[in-house]
């Protein structure tokens, strides 16, 4: 049976929402109850074993695809009406959490507030989603199969997931990403591209005081290459450069041969993603006789706001309205696994996760309302879209 227009399905998709939310904060609470650092493949274990299980529950069969870091798990949910459409949920199960966290700091109700390590990024979304897929199914509503994609070193930078989150996104048509919404609900239709950079300079150590004029300083060459680093900054498009680590050098009356630098760079698209990148590898050092080396440690893609995800948001607000929520749309700072699936070419819709506050930190909590919202909303987009 499917299930007549958006506006029949909504309040149906809230009721049956309405009726997991025990069940579903059960689960946050069994999550919360395990520690997953990213990318600590052993760690991670349990909370995988786990992840499977629910997706098993659900009627999905979990392929587990191992990697360094941690298992990616990816599940297909056929639709009833035979279709070959993709559509993918991706979502990370890893947390910024050192392991002996979630003994120390177990999940917390409070009213509407759930505290404990992840609760909101991401394991939150994680629950809304998986609740989502869940009241579907019940209703014989999912017409369009769907698979859900689990990765397990967002937060360190997704290396190991790269390849099944690039294969996913290549061939579907949505990618929903429920990591945190923006305060107020809104969707993170445009996150900025990140560039993790380090720098490595290379001198002559000599006695500071007997016989400097022979030396060669890195240190200061470093300093020098940093200056001209700055010139990289645009305030009005919104290109940062922050150098976050530096270390170089033995002894104050050293002149050091050595030293070493990070640079983090954040970019709003693409040109400005190749104009770094073409100014950083066209570094050359200041001084004659020094060394200069430029690694690009890390990098995450811009994730621009594209004709068709602007088309996607006011779907998703149009839908959320249906729903009695308000779903705007609004810039992010950070990145996430978005920004991986939008350089494939996919229609991502991020920011679908429950609202909350304090990622990453101490007090991370997350609305046990917004939960409920969520499940039904991502319900309706996939239902209908
Ligand atoms: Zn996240």
């Amino acid at each position: 049976m499917n299930t007549g227009t958006p506006a029949d399905l909504a309040p149906r998709l809230r009721s049956a929402a309405d009726a997991i939310r025990d069940e579903q904060l059960a689960r946050l609470r069994e999550i919360t109850a395990l520690d997953a650092p990213s990318g600590d493949s052993r760690a991670l274990k349990p909370v995988e074993e786990l992840l499977a299980s629910w997706l098993t529950e659900l009627g999905g069969s979990p392929v587990l695809h191992p990697g360094p870091a941690g298992s990616c798990i990816e599940a297909r949910f056929e639709g009833s009406g035979g279709s070959h459409r993709q559509r993918v949920v991706l979502c990370h199960f890893d947390t910024v959490w050192p392991s002996g966290t979630a003994a120390s700091r177990p999940l917390r109700l409070d009213g509407d507030r759930i505290s404990g390590p992840g609760v909101l990024d991401m394991r939150g979304g994680i629950v809304a989603a998986l609740g989502a897929i869940e009241i579907l199914l019940d209703l014989a509503a999912l017409a369009d199969p769907v698979t859900v994609v689990l990765t397990p070193d967002e937060e360190t930078g997704s290396r190991s997931s790269l390849e099944v989150i690039t294969r996913a996104a290549r061939s579907a048509e949505i990618v929903l990403v429920p990591e945190p919404a923006l305060p107020g609900g809104a969707l993170k239709t445009s996150r900025k591209g990140w560039l993790s950079y380090e720098l490595h300079t290379r001198g002559r150590a000599v006695h500071a005081g007997l016989e400097p004029e022979s030396g060669i300083n890195a240190i200061d060459e470093m300093v020098d290459q940093l200056v001209e680093l700055r010139q990289l900054v645009r305030g009005d498009v919104g290109t940062t450069v922050s150098c976050g680590l530096i270390r170089g050098g033995t002894e104050v009356n050293v002149v050091p041969d050595r030293a070493v630098a990070n640079i983090d760079i954040r970019v709003p698209d693409r040109s400005e993603e190749t104009r770094v990148r073409g100014f950083l590898d066209g570094l050359n050092p200041v001084r004659a006789d020094a060394g200069l080396t430029v690694e690009l440690l890390h990098s995450r893609p811009p994730l621009e706001r594209s004709p068709a995800i602007a088309a996607a948001a006011a779907r998703a607000s149009e839908l959320g309205r249906l729903l009695g929520m308000k779903v705007g749309e609004g810039d992010a700072g950070g990145v996430s696994d978005a920004n991986i699936a939008a350089a494939e070419g996919a229609v991502v819709l991020d920011g679908l996760g429950p609202v909350g506050g304090g990622a990453h930190a101490v007090d991370e909590w997350v609305s046990r309302d917004s939960i409920t919202d969520r499940t039904a909303l991502i319900a309706l987009l996939l239902a209908t879209s």
